[in-house]
Formats: C-alpha cells, sequence, structure tokens
C-alpha cells in the first residue's frame, strides 16, 4: 500500500505527497520508447503556520496538450480545473516526465520554473516541480523570493 511521501529541502520545509499523486505520476512514466511527455498541475497548499507544503492532487494530461516525445507544453484545460478548487487547495507547482531513467531539468525547464514563479507572484511562499523518469521521480523546490531552487530529499 502506498503511503504519504515526504520530502524535505535543504531550507527545511516538508512536504507531503499524497499516496494517489504518486500513483498518477508512476502511470504517465515513459517507458515506451514511443511514448510522449506527459504534464500537469500539482493541486495542494501551503500550511502558512508551518510553511510545509501538501500535494493532494495533480491534473492528468489534457487533450488539448502539445506534446511529444521531448516536450509538453501544458494548455487551458489544466488551469479550468484549477479555478473549480475550494480553498485552501489551488495551484502550488506542475509535474511532467522525461524519457530518462533520473530525470534532470533542461534548461528550457529552468526557464519555465522562473516564469511559474514570477505568474504566481508569490501567492506562495515556493512553488513545488516534479520530473517524472523510468525509474523514479525527483521534486524541486522553488523559493518565490529568491528564485532559489532546492531539490528534495525523501524522509
Ligand atoms: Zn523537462
Amino acid at each position: 500500500m502506498t503511503s504519504i511521501k515526504k520530502i524535505t529541502f535543504q531550507n527545511k520545509i516538508i512536504l507531503e505527497l499524497f499516496p494517489n499523486v504518486q500513483k498518477l505520476l508512476y502511470s504517465y512514466r515513459q517507458i515506451e520508447s514511443c511514448s510522449f511527455e506527459s504534464g500537469g498541475i500539482l493541486i495542494g497548499y501551503e500550511n502558512t503556520r508551518s510553511r510545509n507544503f501538501t500535494v493532494a492532487n495533480a491534473t492528468r494530461p489534457q487533450p488539448s496538450d502539445v506534446r511529444s516525445r521531448l516536450a509538453v507544453q501544458l494548455k487551458s484545460g489544466h488551469y479550468m480545473t484549477m479555478k473549480k478548487l475550494d480553498s485552501p487547495y489551488g495551484y502550488i507547482g506542475t509535474w511532467h516526465t522525461h524519457p530518462t531513467q533520473f530525470p534532470t531539468p533542461s534548461d528550457v525547464d529552468l526557464a519555465d520554473w522562473k516564469k511559474c514563479i514570477q505568474i504566481n507572484c508569490n501567492t506562495t511562499s515556493a512553488l513545488i516541480f516534479i520530473i517524472v523518469g523510468i525509474e523514479g521521480f525527483r521534486v524541486w523546490l522553488c523559493d518565490s523570493t529568491t528564485g532559489y531552487i532546492y531539490e528534495g530529499i525523501a524522509l
């Protein structure tokens, strides 16, 4: 049985990743040599007292997404889902896949994450980004104020 996964960052923030999200990420791994990149939005909230993050849900790839072997662009479908969320749930970052064993963010990813932070405009103190590889996924936290990116370590 999958349980809540706890991930910590160098700035002491703890992230809780719900089992349904872990399963969703796992199901979109690019195992087949011809499979396309997938992506979606991470849904959750920041605990304003502890500054810890909870990712409770995520959107699946939408028909309108532009997907290829090495790239994915998230389109309006994801943002429509976001608008329907009840407080405290909201946009907390994004996830996407890479066709590699252990993924590393590309220059395009890093530029995109910086843009996400600017658009998010300090709505939360940070955003969470997940890249799903074939063997496993890696998690990063991008600080809204400093733009500094921390890699997550499983607790
Ligand atoms: Zn990428």
